[in-house]
C-alpha cells in the first residue's frame, strides 16, 4: 500500500478510461473525472470521455503514437507529479486498462519518488471491447483454455514472443500496437508451422461509433491490411474470426462494419 503524505488531500488516480466512448467508462473512472482538477490524458482517451471534465478542470493531452514518444515519458511523469504537489486532484487518464502496455509501473515509480499516494482505476482493455465487437468470446472450452495479450513492438523495435506456442492451432493472441508488425508476426507464425488459413480479425476503433472489423486470414493479412487501409487504434486478434464467420477456415476477406 502506498505510504500517506500529510499535504495531498487526495491520490492521483491512475484511470482507465476504456477502449472507445463513455459507454465503456466504470462508474469509478467517471467519478474521478469529475472530480479532478487537472486531467493528463493519453491520445486514445475520446473526446465524449474528456466532455465530462467539470467546467473549469485544467485537461492537459499528453500523448505518444506508436512508434516513439511525442511526449516524453519523464515530461509526462512530470507534469502528473508537479500538479500532484500543488495539492490539485490529479487523474492521470488512459485508454483501456492502465495496466496494459500503459506504462504504468514508470509512472507510480515517479509518483513513489515525489512521495505522492495514488491508486489505480482498471479500466476494459481494448481485447475485451475488440472481442464483444466480434461476438467472440476471449477464451472457451475445448478452444482455447487462455489468452495472449501481446504488443506488436517494443522500444526495440517487433516485439519477439513465444512464436511456437502461438503457431498452435487454437491458440488466441489479441495483439496490441501490431498494425505496423502485421508481416513480421506473420512470417514468424508461418515459420512456426502455423496453418495459412488460421482466423486474423482486426477491429479498429473497437467501442466506439466508427469501429471497423476485417476479417481475414494468416496468409492474406498484411496484403488485406494495406488494402482496408483502417483509421485509428487497431486490435488484431489470431487465432479468432468474427462469430459470423465462425465456421472457420474462410479463406476470402471480409469486412463486415
Ligand atoms: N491500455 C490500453 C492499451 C494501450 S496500447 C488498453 O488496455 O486497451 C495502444 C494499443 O491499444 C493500440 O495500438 C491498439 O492496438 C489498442 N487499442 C486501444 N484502444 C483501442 C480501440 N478502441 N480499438 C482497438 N484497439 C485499441
Amino acid at each position: 500500500m502506498p505510504t500517506h503524505h500529510a499535504p495531498q488531500p487526495a491520490p492521483v488516480a491512475l484511470v482507465g478510461a476504456g477502449p472507445g466512448g463513455a459507454d465503456h467508462l466504470t462508474l469509478g473512472a467517471l467519478r474521478r473525472i469529475e472530480a479532478a482538477d487537472v486531467i493528463i490524458h493519453d491520445r486514445l482517451v475520446s473526446a465524449d470521455i474528456l466532455g465530462l471534465a467539470r467546467a473549469g478542470a485544467h485537461v492537459i493531452a499528453a500523448g505518444k503514437e506508436g512508434f516513439g514518444p511525442t511526449t516524453p515519458q519523464e515530461a509526462i511523469n512530470a507534469l502528473v507529479t508537479g500538479h500532484a504537489l500543488t495539492g490539485a486532484r490529479v487523474v492521470r487518464l488512459k485508454g483501456g486498462d492502465p495496466g496494459l502496455f500503459g506504462r504504468l509501473d514508470e509512472e507510480i515509480a515517479a509518483l513513489e519518488a515525489a512521495g505522492l499516494d495514488y491508486e489505480i482505476v482498471p479500466g476494459i482493455t481494448a481485447a475485451s471491447a475488440a472481442a464483444a465487437a466480434i461476438g467472440q468470446s476471449l477464451t472457451r472450452r475445448g478452444r482455447n483454455s487462455g489468452v495472449r495479450l501481446l504488443t506488436g513492438h517494443d522500444m526495440a523495435g517487433f516485439a519477439d514472443h513465444d512464436w511456437r506456442a502461438l503457431a498452435r492451432n487454437g491458440e488466441v493472441a489479441a495483439l496490441y500496437m501490431a498494425r505496423r508488425a502485421a508481416r513480421f508476426v506473420q512470417g514468424r507464425l508461418m515459420m512456426h508451422g502455423a496453418a495459412p488459413d488460421t482466423p486474423v480479425t482486426l477491429v479498429a476503433n473497437a467501442g466506439r461509433a466508427d469501429e471497423q472489423i476485417l476479417a481475414t486470414t494468416l496468409a492474406d493479412w498484411p496484403a488485406d491490411l494495406s488494402a482496408a487501409a483502417l483509421i485509428g487504434p487497431a486490435l488484431t486478434f489470431v487465432g479468432l474470426a468474427p462469430r459470423a464467420a465462425a465456421p472457420l477456415v474462410s479463406t476470402t476477406t471480409q469486412e463486415l462494419a
